[in-house]
């Protein structure tokens, strides 16, 4: 377990992690609220790529199955003033287990029409879907910002010719879910460096998808970094880093980037927040010699 825990202010609801909803903790100035968007069966020997090392070994040791649960999370950053979410979930484009993260919101006590600004890590479905129900924007206010190479690659250049089936279905996808912010004037394509509030900037963290951004959130009680899809199953893939996803656009970088990023991470000691951690999904690194794991700080 993580030292110096914030002031945690648990929901009675959120009782164990099949049913749980959302999960709000104070970080000094910030009230962070994790969302569980739902959560899906992960294939283990479908999703995983682990090269020469045999990928039944590595569940074992993680003692998973060949079916992993995977959770789909979200975040809310409230400075009292403005309202930031990462990520929305995958509204109604994937699972019918997923697409919950309004109602946890609603449920946490806020309405969609309280979001001020949205970030989205990048343009799969389980990050973007929520944004939209019914070809409407879920959120009437809200400016919904993407990184600029994310953005491009999915809307601006059509479709790569060599791209993986699995994330053909995507290119629509975007293009429907992102078109009533678009047409409102509420979509921002952004530069790696830029900063919202004075303390959320972005972190580009590429691999997964071009464009795979994270965001780190600056808080009297230390930096938060939401880090998206940098790893699906921690048990793996923090122990393995150089264990990649079907779904990553590039391997090799998105190992470099995870590497990088949890060399970083556990030297900092920064808590982390990860859209497929279990959930609320946030963490720590902690460096275990040949590898890293996983350590959740509330649970
Ligand atoms: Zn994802």
């Amino acid at each position: 377990m993580c030292d110096n825990l914030p002031v945690l202010l648990r929901q009675p609801s959120s009782s164990t992690r099949d049913d749980a909803t959302f999960h709000r903790t104070v970080f000094g100035a910030l009230t962070i609220t994790a969302l569980c968007d739902g959560h899906f069966p992960l294939c283990a020997h479908d999703v995983l790529r682990s090269g020469d090392t045999p990928l039944g070994d590595l569940l074992e040791d993680a003692h998973l199955d060949a079916v992993v649960p995977s959770h789909v999370n979200a975040f809310l950053v409230d400075d009292g003033t403005h309202r930031t979410l990462i990520d929305t979930g995958a509204g109604h484009l994937q699972d019918a287990t997923l697409g919950r993260m309004t109602l946890q919101l609603m449920a946490a006590g806020y309405d969609p029409h309280d979001i001020d600004i949205v970030l989205l890590t990048h343009l799969h479905p389980d990050h973007m879907g929520g944004l939209t129900h019914h070809g409407e924007a879920v959120f009437s206010r809200a400016t919904v910002h993407v990184p600029r190479d994310e953005s491009e690659f999915w809307l601006d250049n059509g479709e790569p010719a060599d791209v993986d089936g699995s994330v053909r279905a995507t290119f629509e996808h975007a293009r429907r879910t992102l078109a009533p912010y678009l047409r409102e004037g509420r979509y921002r394509p952004f530069e790696p460096g830029t900063t919202w509030l004075g303390y959320i900037s972005a972190e580009p963290l590429p691999g997964h998808t071009c464009g795979h951004t994270g965001y780190r959130v600056r808080t009297d009680a230390g930096d938060i970094v939401f880090c998206g899809d940098l790893f699906h199953v921690a048990a793996v893939q923090l122990v393995t880093p150089g264990v990649t996803v079907c779904y990553d656009s590039d391997p090799m970088r998105a190992h470099a980037t995870r590497k990088a990023f949890l060399n970083a991470m556990a030297r900092r000691g920064d808590i982390v927040g990860a859209a497929h951690a279990p959930f609320p999904g946030l963490g720590r690194i902690r460096n275990d010699g040949a590898g890293y794991a996983w350590e959740p700080c509330v649970e």
